[in-house]
């Protein structure tokens, strides 16, 4: 008989995007006439920057013939690629390159990081929040069962809400794993340089770890919003940050992302001996992983080429100018709305504090607008509704009229 990790059956059923998409495809069946709108969409939709199409149709090419064919390449990513992420991105903070391990996209290094953790650790994460953080420390048994209230036994949840300013405060309990999404999904909120400090302090002095979800930086516009938890001094010795390419540049499909855990950091083995985290993750990365595809890496290098930062810009430009568009829009409205500013989400309150699936049930009924039940990311998520910049501009304008136009409270 083989057992099964009984973790497994503690979590919740993926439940908030099945159950948007059936309550949307009900309203079509019985409005086949109505133009519905989604501002749900949790996807890039613009194509791949042509620069990074042509460096890989380059090196398909190179695939063709045995003098430029690659094989098996570096499990941490080439150094073509790793070069440029640390030249353009962590320049003048003393990144190396073995401290970069390129992969397949941050939801999978967000969820496999906990693997080179101890499951007595005890994890802190946001609220509200992507879910893979979350589950996979359920799936490692790292947290008890799901309590009537919404929350796992064993977790530290940091409430994030409009009371606070979306800024968590620093637990009351000592955790050991910190989760920080920042920009955030749901919220598109961001910390300060000064806010992200007081969590590096409280890591350094309770000897906890920040795993530091940076796949949406690209959107930062703001000054005081640190690019990299490595501004901050002495994250270093604290924090490991990841990064995709997927809302970079549209690499939600071509898949390719990296960590940055620098050698300094440190956690405690059971012998209480300090040991360094870079050498048991590139432990776990060379034995379990071999490599992102060379012609995605020649993709991903693109980026960083002038014609590719040109193009990046622009598609940035493009989903934040949407933002823009939605966030004035419900303002307009009489809507209380955050985000937009840094990350392509908005986070709105819902009027009168209606529960978010009513809202949902509202916005799809009365404006045929589909977007995002805050309650589905989490118990804080209640109360609030999350619309992302993703789509095409012109759905876009004439979702916000009608938010602006036709919507009652
Ligand atoms: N982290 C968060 C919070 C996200 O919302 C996403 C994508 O939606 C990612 C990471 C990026 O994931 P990936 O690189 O696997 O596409």
């Amino acid at each position: 008989m083989a057992n099964i990790n009984d973790n497994y059956l503690k979590l919740a059923g993926s439940y908030l995007f099945r159950e948007t998409a059936r309550r949307r495809a009900a309203f079509i069946e019985a409005h086949p006439e109505a133009d519905v709108i989604s501002l749900g969409i949790g996807d890039v939709t613009l194509p791949l920057p042509q620069a990074c199409i042509q460096a890989m149709h380059k090196a398909v090419d190179e695939m063709a013939s045995a003098d430029t064919f690659r094989g098996y390449g570096p499990e941490q990513g080439y150094s073509f690629l790793v070069d440029k992420i640390i030249e353009n991105n962590y320049k003048g903070l003393g990144i190396e390159s073995d401290e970069v391990f390129v992969s397949e996209g941050a939801t999978s290094d967000c969820g496999t990081i906990q693997e080179i953790f101890s499951t007595e650790n005890p994890s802190a994460i946001t609220d509200p929040v992507d879910p893979v953080y979350l589950d996979t420390n359920v799936m490692a048994g790292r947290t008890g069962t799901l309590q009537p209230d919404g929350r796992y036994q064993g977790v530290t949840y940091l409430a994030c809400n409009a009371e606070n300013n979306f800024c968590p405060e620093l637990p009351e309990k000592p955790v050991d794993l910190i989760y920080l999404c920042c920009p955030n999904n749901p919220t598109g909120t961001t910390l300060t340089r000064e806010q992200l400090k007081k969590w590096v302090d409280y890591a350094l002095e309770h000897d906890s770890i920040i795993l530091f979800d940076a796949a949406y930086n690209a959107y930062i516009t703001e000054e005081d919003v640190p690019r990299t938890i490595f501004e901050i001094p002495e994250a270093k010795n604290c924090a490991i940050e990841f990064r995709s390419f997927s809302k970079t540049a549209g690499f939600t499909g071509t898949r390719c992302g990296y960590i940055v855990l620098p050698k300094t950091v440190t956690g405690k083995a059971a012998d209480g001996s300090r040991q360094a985290l870079n050498p048991l993750w590139n432990r776990r990365h060379t034995t379990k992983f071999n490599g992102t595809a060379y012609i995605i890496q020649r993709g991903a290098e693109a980026i960083f080429t002038p014609e590719g930062k040109t193009q990046v810009k622009d598609m940035i430009g493009y989903y934040m100018e949407n933002a823009r568009i939605i966030r004035e829009g419900l303002s307009a409205a009489g809507v209380t709305a955050f985000g937009g500013i840094n990350a392509p989400y908005i986070w709105l309150k819902t009027p009168d504090s209606m529960p978010s699936w009513d809202f949902f049930d509202k916005l799809l009924n009365d404006v045929h607008i589909v977007g995002t039940p805050g309650a589905g990311f989490g118990p804080c998520g209640e109360g609030y509704f999350r619309l992302t910049s993703f789509g095409n501009r012109e759905k876009t304008i004439e979702a916000v009229d009608r938010i602006k136009n036709s919507l009652k409270f």
